[in-house]
């Protein structure tokens, strides 16, 4: 990824870095399709310290993030498949349940990193315990 973006939130949303130094990773293994280790975070950020779980059900508000973005996914798929290219409802119900279900695991990590990044902001000297 381009390193222009490091010190905006994007960077640290679509790399999945910690929002605070942008340079530890927020999970443990990077690959989202890994599903045994998809929710896997460690509980500090390895290069700041900064606290990732930081109360006990903090990342519940992420399931609206990701709720959002579900619906985002699925009004651009429904617009392009239904309306543009004029497919019919079963199979384009049956697309559009795949796309959903297939971005699952990188929707999840996206809306986990969308949450702490509204609540930590970026600094620069944080990268030094
Ligand atoms: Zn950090």
């Amino acid at each position: 990824m381009a390193s222009f973006l490091k010190g905006k939130k994007i960077y640290s949303i679509l790399l999945c870095k910690c929002p605070r130094c942008h340079e530890g990773n927020l999970f443990v293994v990077k690959n989202p399709y890994k599903l045994k280790t998809l929710d896997k975070m460690p509980t500090r950020c390895p290069v700041c310290n900064l606290d990732l779980v930081r109360e006990t059900g903090f990342y519940y508000g992420a399931m609206m993030i990701s709720h959002a973005l579900t619906t985002i996914i699925a009004v651009i798929v429904h617009f392009s498949v239904f309306h543009f290219w004029g497919w019919e409802i079963a199979p384009h119900l049956i697309f559009l349940i795949t796309i959903i279900i297939g971005l699952f695991p990188v929707n999840f990590r996206i809306a986990r990193a969308i949450w702490i990044n509204m609540f930590v902001s970026y600094n620069p000297k944080a990268n030094k315990i």
